[in-house]
């Protein structure tokens, strides 16, 4: 079944700015704040501001400049934020859940960066 955007979604919403966020990046193509349950230290969600609904759907989909645009701002946050390992920091982990199994809450691609502290192993059972 082809990708069916929901634009009601929360992450559209805060992308018109019809609910608050707190932005940590904005750049042309993409959005950074922190997640409003902070599951460690450093947790941030970094959205294109593209209507793409899990990370298959944009890196098939997005334009080469929304890529880009998008993985720079990740490594921005990480350089923000101290936690590159290979410049002194301790580390962190990206995550970007998709569909029932990658059990996605909100219907809009988003990545998750977490860090400032040990996260333990990847999954847990
Ligand atoms: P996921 O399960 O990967 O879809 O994660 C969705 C994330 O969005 C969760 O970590 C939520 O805490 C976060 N979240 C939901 N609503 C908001 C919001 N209004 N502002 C910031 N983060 C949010």
């Amino acid at each position: 079944m082809p990708y069916n955007y929901d634009d009601q979604n929360i992450f559209a919403k805060i992308l018109r700015g019809e609910i608050p966020n707190d932005t940590v990046l904005e750049t042309e193509h993409t959005l950074a704040f922190n997640d409003i349950q902070p599951q460690a230290p450093v947790h941030v969600l970094v959205i294109p501001k593209g209507p793409y609904v899990c990370h298959d759907h944009f890196a098939l989909n997005a334009s080469d400049a929304e890529i880009a645009d998008f993985t720079r701002a990740v490594g921005k946050i990480c350089q923000m934020n101290s936690i590159q390992p290979g410049e002194g920091g301790e580390g962190y982990r990206t995550i970007a859940n998709a569909g029932s199994d990658g059990v996605q809450e909100v219907p809009h691609f988003h990545m998750h960066i977490l860090g400032g502290r040990p996260l333990g192993r990847m999954l847990s059972k």
